[in-house]
């Protein structure tokens, strides 16, 4: 049965491991023998050179009595900065840090749910599913290790990912997309106080242009966000260029992109009428993604979640993940809650109650 004692070792062992997105190595070295340590068939791709991090992507294969139906459960092994030497804290059935660090619950609670499962798993000899582990790197970082994944490494069609915020319970199955956008005005400089006629205030230019675009709440489900704004001098000179950052994020596509074009017109639009010129740079950052509630790792989620004596609660969310990524390969990706709070700030927690449901969720689904 899943060890509850042995869980929270593991989890502690590992956020005593840094692993700031880019150099994971650490972190993955201390996977790798543990998976060679039961003889577990385990590799590293190649995307830390290409990430310019210390650490690829790590797959790894344990064959079942069963290829049906194989399944992948992931996680990331990175964590969002400061975590440099993170100190973990037990206060009952909570875990968390000194308050210097992040805790890195996200992601390692999910790994820790996962060698947990796989453990219980093979020491009670539980005829299982062929399984598969994923453990990217540079998820926090703009999901860099999944990005560079190679789905050759991969052979199966499910993922289930161990990587969503909140009480046990949720799986998360469609996401956005989001669109990166960069625009940069260019006016005039002029003396402000001699000439201010000769010159082109690129800060009026910009504010007329973000007065006429649509911030915030734009339907249930599309947002954007203008991130930062910077330009500019002294008083006594007219500033000849701005630049700021935005994003927008939809699910649906033909909104994302109606949008897209409604920032730009109205980048375009106010350059004209100060004779400006703008330039407007739109990256995709990451696709959006849906899982069938149809779908057998849905299904498998929602069942194994049961089994747990917990209610299933599919949830949209509003945020990017490897399952974007992972997704759009190809796979079909559930996430699902390990029982993480407050990430990526120095008040992150996890509840080991709901960290210990999540193992025993896992082990559900790995054995047959
Ligand atoms: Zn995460
Ligand atoms: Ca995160």
């Amino acid at each position: 049965m899943v060890n509850r004692q042995r869980l929270i070792d593991n989890f502690i062992n590992m956020v005593k491991v840094d692993s700031p997105s880019g150099n994971e190595l650490e972190m993955a070295t201390w996977l790798i023998n543990y998976l060679k340590e039961r003889n577990i068939e385990v590799k590293m791709d190649s995307a830390g050179d290409k990430i310019g991090g210390n650490c690829g992507n790590i797959v790894a294969y344990i064959k079942g009595e069963s290829s049906e139906n194989p399944i992948c459960f992931a996680a990331h092994m990175d964590q969002v900065m400061p975590c440099l030497g993170v100190k973990p804290v037990i206060d009952g059935n909570l875990i968390k840090t000194d308050g210097t660090t992040t805790l890195g619950a996200d992601d390692k609670a999910g790994i820790a749910a996962i060698l947990e499962a796989l453990e219980c798993v093979l020491e009670d000899k539980v005829p299982h599913r062929d399984i598969y582990l994923l453990f990217t790197a540079c998820e926090e970082s703009g999901l860099n290790g999944a990005k560079n994944f190679k789905s050759e490494n991969l052979p199966c069609k499910d993922v289930v990912i161990l990587d969503a915020g909140g009480a046990t319970g949720v799986i998360a199955y469609k996401a956005p997309a989001q669109e990166t956008i960069k625009v940069t005005f260019h006016g005039k400089k002029a003396h402000a106080g001699i000439e201010p006629e000769k010159g082109i205030n690129a800060i009026v230019v910009a504010s007329h242009a973000i007065s006429n675009m649509h911030i915030g709440r734009l339907d249930e489900l599309t947002t954007s966000n203008i991130g930062r704004i910077e330009g500019g001098g002294a008083t006594n000179i007219v500033t000849d260029e701005v630049t700021f950052t935005a994003e927008i994020r939809s699910h649906v596509p033909k909104r994302l992109a109606e949008e897209i074009e409604h920032m730009k017109k109205c980048c375009v639009d106010a350059a004209e009428k100060f004779n400006a010129t703008c330039e407007f740079i739109n990256e995709n950052a990451y696709p959006s993604f849906e899982l069938s509630k149809d779908s057998y790792v849905f299904k498998l989620s929602e069942e194994a979640i049961r089994k747990v004596g917990i209610e299933p609660n599919p949830m949209i969310i509003g945020g990017g993940s490897d399952a974007n990524i992972i997704a759009n390969l190809g796979y079909r990706c559930a996430i699902l809650s390990v029982g993480m709070y407050e990430v990526h700030t120095v008040n992150e927690y996890v509840n080991t109650d709901e960290m210990y449901q999540a193992a025993q969720m896992v082990y559900h689904m790995m054995a047959l």
